[in-house]
């Protein structure tokens, strides 16, 4: 009865971890919600002021269909000032959320016999939007090693005369990397050479910590940003995951096609989120340091935490809300009577056992890790992390 578009795809994990997590909350369970990425601060007041008055002066019609003029307006301000990039109002539409930027991508770029690469791990939506389109996702292992970044000779390995796109993302959701200039350079310089576009997931833009700034790739020159799609969003810079505000700025051909397809499908996105919008764009951005000391706290201490547990090793991220740690030495062990042999068994013992919720490293394609959303107050990681140590402290006597 069903599409073979929908056989071939999941749910989002995230979301099915978060609804879960929710739920079990919802019937009395004290559950830990390192889950989701979804940042626990609320939308500053200014933004949600603007909303009313949208509200009251009756902005509740149907907009154009790739977003209003004056938001297009302070996305191209945006986009001039914090990355050095020029665009014209036809270059950008606005989305319902990032994913959905995404996903119009994919429907206007990805069709049977295009390849995509995705370096892994990845965030977890990316993949099934190829699939979706009938093209071939080409996974690329990354090393933690190398920080998770690809190099430009595995880049360049990938290539093959189908490859239509690659999708980068950084401060990358899961791993919090941060591309350095000159890997970005080359990459850039394979793109431009093998003709493929780039897909410049942006969203954890500015979230970065030790006085690292993003650098977008689409900024490295006329021809890597005439290739580069970027992507961008409201939802976690500002704290308004629900608002559903998404944006992308590249070729007007490519623009114009997904406008097309917006407007068969979702026509505008909401038109008191697009006030909103331009008010989180345009308006004072103080609460965004705020913020980010928090994050940077949290990030700290949970990685001095995990490393301190026998097993777990953890990196430090350079960005986004999300810690990675490397949980493959507690496989093949026995927790509490439950065997231990993978992230998704792990992260379903410390589901049941602790109470904590967090996402396994399968969704993002690596398996060793688990990732943990710290995108959550500073108590209730000192509790998680408590729990966890307890959790992780029931190992079967006969194999210590
Ligand atoms: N890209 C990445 C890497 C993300 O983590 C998310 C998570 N929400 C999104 C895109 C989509 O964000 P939204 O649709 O809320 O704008
Ligand atoms: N991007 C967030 C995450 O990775 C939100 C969930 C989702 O959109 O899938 O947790």
């Amino acid at each position: 009865m069903l599409s073979r578009r929908v056989t071939k795809i999941k749910p989002s994990p995230t979301l099915a971890i978060d609804a879960k997590a929710k739920a079990m909350k919802a019937s009395g369970e004290d559950v830990i919600n390192f889950g989701v990425g979804e940042p626990d601060f609320d939308t500053p007041e200014h933004i949600k002021e603007a909303a009313v008055r949208a509200l009251k002066d009756g902005f509740t019609k149907y907009t154009a269909v790739g977003g209003i003029d004056p938001l297009k307006d302070a996305i191209i301000k945006k986009l001039e000032e914090d990355n050095g990039l020029a665009y014209k109002r036809e270059e950008i539409i606005v989305s319902c959320g990032a994913k959905h930027s995404l996903y119009n991508i994919a429907q206007a770029l990805y069709g049977p016999g295009d390849e995509v690469i995705i370096p892994a791990p990845y965030w977890v939506s990316y993949p099934d939007q190829v699939v979706m389109n009938d093209a071939t996702p080409v996974i690329v292992e990354t090393d933690e090693s190398n920080s998770f970044m690809i190099t430009p000779d595995h880049l360049v390995n990938n290539v093959s005369d189908k490859t239509k796109a690659l999708i980068l993302n950084y401060p990358s959701n899961p791993t919090g990397l941060a591309y350095d200039m000159k890997t970005l350079q080359k990459i850039a310089e394979i793109a431009v050479k093998h003709k493929f576009i780039i897909v410049s997931d942006e969203i954890y833009e500015k979230l970065t910590y030790d006085g690292i700034k993003h650098t977008s790739i689409a900024s490295l020159g006329r021809e890597i940003q005439s290739r580069t799609l970027v992507v961008n969003g409201l939802s976690k810079s500002h704290a308004m995951t629900g608002w559903r505000i998404g944006y992308t700025a590249g070729p007007a051909e490519i623009v114009k096609a997904m406008t097309k397809i917006q407007s068969q499908s979702t026509s505008n996105p909401n038109s008191i989120a697009q006030i909103a919008a331009r008010e989180a764009l345009t308006g004072p951005q103080e609460f965004l340091t705020h913020m980010i000391d928090q994050f940077d706290s949290r990030r700290k201490f949970l990685v001095n935490e995990l490393n301190s547990i026998d097993g777990i090793h953890c990196t430090m991220p350079k960005g986004a809300f999300y810690v990675f740690p490397n949980t493959s030495l507690l496989y093949g062990k026995t927790y509490g009577g439950k065997q231990i042999s993978s992230s998704s068994d792990l992260a379903l013992y410390l589901l049941e056992e602790a109470k904590v919720a967090l996402v396994p490293g399968d969704a993002f394609g690596n398996d060793n890790h688990v990732r943990i959303s710290y995108a959550t107050g500073l108590d209730d990681i000192k509790r998680g992390i408590g729990r966890i140590k307890a959790a992780l402290s029931k190992r079967d006597s006969s194999e210590q």
